[in-house]
């Protein structure tokens, strides 16, 4: 068969188990279909792997399996290591909901997979990744037996690719939305409209460690979503938790998970407003900030302009907070890496003037694995700050 050729000296990244190919280290491309599955040789004929291809894309290459293992044997079994992984770490009278598959992080790139209690949702970001869809729905079906399986892929990683939105079901009923539990606690998780695949299950042994130290704090939860972190402020003890999120419809199923939780609704008031403009409100009385912006550079062009948001949050949440109080601030912008982030968060403490100490230092959950031939696959960094 036709092989992909690196360039001489362009071959370490893939023999370190690297996925990506860039066009900038192909010495020979041959004919192909967007999407096909090709061997890959280093300039000396030796077989690195198989990878999928897309001349569309910034990223031309991506390994599907190293050295000579069959691509399709091998994504069949980075699924089994992906549910290995997950097996025996979720007690499931506590959490029902966990990511399966986490891209490159599992070694599958261009897959998420996650599971809402018996509901299997996927998303999938690459041509290569579109194209073995069947081989994976029929893998995860025959090893979960989920209720239903639907599709969430609306990035705009996707545009890139030469692919439209997709958003389906693959198998099984419809399903509008799911109740999972969470350490305990319960949520709705909209599949038909969220965002992500519905919930950010990656902030899970964050919203463990809000539970932990909310008691008797007043929390404004900025940037709110479904309201999951003002849910663990209440239980853990808060006197108050406001949500502060552009989107109604995310801040409706907050009240709902209110409700959901036997917790009062007056316990907090839901803002539908942008969090750069609450942030200056005069009347602000909170003791604990909790910052969890979108991705503010979703390409490292971005960075500059995306460090100057951060930085402008932080400062207005530094000053704002009282005293003795806690911020819990994060970025899951991956081309803003952990020191970029501090030193961000140094510049707006200096702006803002407070003494700020770092209590904790989080990433996401490890149901979200980092690959560590692939750090790339390291995106949410978050500071416990305690300012005084
Ligand atoms: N903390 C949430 C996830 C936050 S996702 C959780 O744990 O579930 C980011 C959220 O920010 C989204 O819900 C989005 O609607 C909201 N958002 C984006 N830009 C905003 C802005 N300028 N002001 C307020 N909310 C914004």
């Amino acid at each position: 068969m036709n092989a992909v050729v690196l360039k001489a000296g362009r071959d370490k990244a893939v023999r370190n188990r690297h996925h990506w190919i860039f066009s900038g280290a192909i010495r020979d491309l041959p004919e192909f279909e967007d999407g096909a599955i090709l061997p890959v040789r280093d300039a000396r004929g030796e077989l690195l792997g198989h990878g999928y291809f897309n001349r569309k894309s910034s990223i031309t290459g991506r390994m599907v399996s190293f050295g000579d293992e069959p691509p399709e044997a091998a994504v069949r079994r980075g699924l089994d290591r992906a549910l290995a992984l997950r097996a025996g770490f979720f007690d499931p009278a506590l959490t029902t909901a966990r990511r399966l598959v986490n891209a490159e992080g599992d070694g599958l790139p261009g897959l998420i997979a996650d599971l809402y209690g018996d509901v299997l949702v996927l998303q999938i970001a690459t041509l290569g990744m579109e194209k073995l869809k069947p081989l994976v729905v029929e893998h995860l079906v025959r090893a979960l037996k989920p209720r239903a399986v639907l599709e969430r892929s609306d990035l705009p990683a996707r545009r890139e690719e030469g692919l439209e939105d997709a958003e389906g079901v693959l198998a099984g009923q419809p399903v509008e939305r799911v109740r999972i539990l969470e350490n305990g606690v319960s949520f709705w998780v909209g599949l038909a409209r969220g965002q992500k695949t519905g919930f950010y299950l990656d902030q899970r042994e964050s919203r463990a460690l809000v539970r932990r130290v909310a008691a008797g704090r007043r929390l404004l939860n900025a940037f709110a979503y479904t309201g999951s972190f003002s849910v663990c402020a209440l239980l853990g003890g808060a006197v108050r938790a406001d949500s502060v999120d552009t989107s109604e419809a995310a801040l409706a199923l907050a009240q709902e998970n209110f409700e959901l939780n036997g917790l009062p609704s007056d316990a907090g008031a839901f803002f539908a407003q942008d969090v750069f403009e609450f942030l200056r409100e005069p009347a602000l009385d909170h003791d604990f900030i909790i910052l969890d912006p979108p991705a503010f550079a979703k390409k490292r062009t971005d960075v500059v302009a995306a460090c100057r948001g951060y930085k402008d949050i932080n400062r207005l949440a530094l000053q704002r907070v009282r005293t003795p109080g806690l911020v819990l601030t994060f970025s899951c912008s991956h081309f803003v890496d952990e020191v970029l982030f501090q030193q961000v968060v140094f510049q707006a403490a200096r702006e803002a003037g407070r003494r700020v100490r770092i209590l904790q230092k989080h990433r996401q959950a490890f149901d979200h694995p980092v690959n560590i031939y692939h750090p790339e696959t390291a995106y949410l960094k978050g500071f416990l700050l305690y300012v005084d």
